[in-house]
């Protein structure tokens, strides 16, 4: 049974000092905060046209730039989290034909990509950013979405995994709606995150950005982390959408929760919370879309 009064660890450091903690221990500081070497660049993996197939935007018809490179190794990951040397790019929206193009990107030659791709007859509700982890390119970022704010006059929804607080700050005046994932450390086979987490979720709450928080499960969630994540979310005060997005099978593991596990899940957050949390699958991975 899942104890959702568990008191979580607070770390007592200053914020900037949890963060330092924190890239320590994924690695960070040569990626991210050591210099700024491709900051005028970037590296992106696949720029594609689709249905949005997850949170609660699902179904929305997205203009998608996946940028490369993750700082994280998720267990059920299902894109590549190194620099890519080649962007693929759906030049004609839907077909799913790519062509290959060289990396790294300037801002002006992803903007001129998107501009060709981004016509009426597509009908085009919003330009999303994804990864890997878009925000590990976020000084990029603060040149490229004004910008592409002014070109394609879509709003700009961000995927994130939602524990770069820091290079959020610097994005978060461009973004319409941030996708932020609570990584469960029982679920991703990774390190805990819950304070970064936390610095994140006082940034939308603060900034009243729209915001959707999905918490990816699989059968090996533990209470422990769902008691965790239903804490921080009430701290910050946030009412955004909480979703939880049952475990897709991938390479390196097919640990799928059962639907008893994921309707007991759905039922002590939403008690938790005190207000609907919904369940959505990767929707896109069902109608084979990309
Ligand atoms: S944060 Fe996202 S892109 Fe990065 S490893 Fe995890 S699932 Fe993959």
């Amino acid at each position: 049974m899942t104890d959702f009064n568990t008191p979580l660890l607070r770390h007592s450091t200053l914020p900037s000092v949890g963060l330092y903690w924190y890239a320590s221990r994924l690695n960070l500081e040569s990626r991210l905060y050591m210099g700024k070497p491709d900051n005028l660049t970037a590296f992106v993996s696949e720029i594609f046209s689709s249905a949005q197939g997850e949170g609660v935007n699902i179904g929305r018809r997205q203009l998608f730039v996946r940028f490369a490179e993750c700082h994280r190794n998720c267990l059920y990951c299902d894109t590549p989290v190194e620099r890519t040397e080649f962007a693929a790019i759906e030049r004609e929206p839907g077909s799913g034909q790519f062509e290959q193009i060289a990396n790294p990107l300037s801002p002006q030659a992803l903007l001129d990509l998107l501009g060709g791709m981004n016509r009426p007859e597509f009908a085009h509700d919003d330009l999303f950013i994804t990864g890997g982890e878009p925000l590990l390119q976020a000084d990029f970022l603060t040149e490229f979405l004004p910008k592409a704010l002014k070109l394609l006059n879509l709003p700009v929804h961000l995927e994130t995994s939602g524990d770069l607080p820091e290079p959020f700050e610097k994005t978060v005046e461009w973004v319409d709606h941030v996708l932020m994932d609570i990584k469960l450390p029982s679920v991703t086979g990774e390190p805990e995150a819950w304070e970064m987490h936390r610095a994140f979720l006082d940034i939308i709450e603060r900034e009243d950005a729209g915001a959707t928080i999905k918490l990816v499960v699989s059968a090996d969630t533990s209470d422990a982390d769902l008691s965790h994540a239903a804490e921080i979310i009430r701290d910050s005060g946030t009412l955004a959408s909480v979703v939880l997005q049952p475990m897709t099978a991938a390479s390196k593991t097919d640990r799928v929760p059962s639907a008893k596990q994921v309707l007991t899940w759905q039922s002590q957050m939403a008690v938790a919370l005190g207000r609907s949390v919904r369940v959505i699958p990767q929707s896109h991975k069902l109608m084979g879309l990309l």
